[in-house]
């Protein structure tokens, strides 16, 4: 457990300077030293055809927990082979197995009083979705209780709801008119993923529906194989302005409105500037009172004031390339882009009251500048762009030209690994009424590096 917590930190420092000893917080001494009883588990044989997904699903445990008890590397994944027992952590009893199930017809799912049925054609993804009844991809999210694994494991013939429209509203793609929407990539050698995501401006989600890739297949990715690339081929004939959604579009031109979305308005925001205007866009004065973790099952991994001289006034959130990035508090996006160095993707939201928050070296954002986010929205992949050593999400919380120590606000807690730490908890509701011992600092210059420019 230590050693792999001291390994994590290795590898993703997101500045150049290798991070000294983890800060108190990073270190949960006290479980430890305590030796709690050992986890549960159970042991499940491989069957054919089942993936570690399907396990996972199965088990209601996520695939990194299986990972993590079977001292498996993501690479491993591609070597599972039928008869091999998995150790299945913190579960008691043994579960039925099956393959992702086949879709159940619309015929047979309960009618709706509040939506209509519109059912996945091949290749098309809830991004798709979204943008033809201009709804927000979160609804959907919402109305049809997926989570980060569910969005995933989308499949063609999956029947999705969406809310506020009637059945004769309901378009059928035809699957001609989905596959003129993309293109056929061949996978070149050593090629992943997450290069193709980058190279052709789409998401490792979408890639992964619209080619019905499980997380096994996409760790076994090969040379030869043939993708299809949603949006792919006319990404040189459109300009990005015609790809985004009618939400976006009126979006942007709030942002306009607002003066929001340029690489000033981001280099305004972290030097601590929020104009009253954006303030009161993003819902008011009262502050939010706590933050969500922005990433389902992401593990903090480097604290607030562990750099060197003290330095990175952020937490550093580890996840896997195409995990969701979530706002942490509802407010509006002012900034989302890559222009200013370092951080690579990057979004910034201004919060009721004037906290804002930063997400940095996600491998794509889904948010434009104007859009207005609830808590736990969508925002961004996680991914690694940017001065970054491994994907993870480099999270800060500005306030009054400091930065503070989100760690204490996070509901839930802060997550070192798969273990909830007991530290303290704060709420922060009334702007000039700082909770004790919550920590702020001003950025400033990085003591040696030239690129790291705004911790
Ligand atoms: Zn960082």
């Amino acid at each position: 457990m230590r050693r792999s917590f001291a390994l994590a930190l290795g590898i993703l420092a997101c500045d150049e300077a290798p991070p000294p000893a983890p800060p108190e917080l990073a270190e949960p001494a006290a479980d430890v030293a305590a030796e709690p009883a050992p986890e549960p588990f159970v042991e499940h044989t491989l069957e054919r055809g089942q993936t570690l997904w399907d396990v996972a699903r199965a088990y209601g445990v996520t695939t990194e927990a299986i990972l993590e008890a079977n001292e498996l590397r993501p690479r491993d994944v591609r070597r599972l082979s039928v008869g091999q027992v998995l150790k299945i952590p913190g579960v008691t009893e043994r579960a039925e197995v099956t393959r992702a199930a086949e879709p159940v017809p619309v015929e047979e799912l309960p009618p709706l009083e509040d939506g209509a049925y519109h059912v996945l054609a091949p290749g098309e993804t809830l991004w798709d979705v979204a943008s033809t009844y201009d709804k927000s991809v979160d609804e959907l999210i919402e109305r049809n209780a997926l989570d980060d694994d569910g969005v995933r494991a989308l499949r063609p013939g999956r029947a999705i709801v969406v809310p506020g429209i009637r059945d004769r509203d309901v378009r059928r793609a035809e699957p001609a008119q989905v596959e003129s929407r993309g293109i056929r990539h061949t996978v070149a050698r050593g090629e992943t993923i997450w290069d193709l995501a980058r190279a052709f401006g789409v998401s490792v989600s979408q890639l992964m529906a619209a080619n019905s890739l499980s997380p096994d297949d996409v760790a076994a990715l090969r040379e030869g194989q043939r993708l299809f690339i949603p949006g792919g081929g006319d990404r040189s004939r459109r300009s990005r302005e015609d790809r985004l959604t009618p939400r976006q579009r009126r979006a942007l031109a709030d942002a306009r409105r607002l003066g929001l979305g340029t690489k000033e308005v981001a280099q305004q925001l972290l030097r601590g500037q929020v104009d009253p205007r954006w303030m009161r866009a993003a819902g008011g004065n009262r502050l939010p009172g706590t933050l969500r973790w922005p990433v389902s099952n992401g593990r903090f991994v480097r604290g607030y004031g562990s750099g060197e001289g003290s330095y990175h006034l952020a937490v550093d959130i580890a996840g896997d390339i195409g995990w969701n990035v979530r706002a942490a508090a509802p407010g509006i996006v002012a900034y989302s882009g890559d222009e200013v160095p370092g951080y690579g993707f990057m979004v910034l939201v201004v919060h009721p009251g004037g906290w804002v928050t930063m997400y940095a070296h996600n491998s794509i954002n889904f948010v434009v500048a104007g859009e207005r986010v609830p808590r736990g929205a969508v925002l961004a992949e996680l991914g690694s762009t940017g001065i970054s050593r491994g994907p993870h999400v480099h999270f800060e919380l500005m306030f009054g030209g400091e930065n503070c120590d989100p760690a204490t606000l996070f509901r839930p807690g802060v997550r070192h690994r798969s273990r909830l730490a007991r530290i303290e908890q704060h709420e922060w509701t009334v702007r000039d009424e700082r909770p004790e011992g919550l920590q702020c600092d001003r950025r400033r210059r990085h003591p040696r590096s030239r690129w790291v420019i705004h911790e």
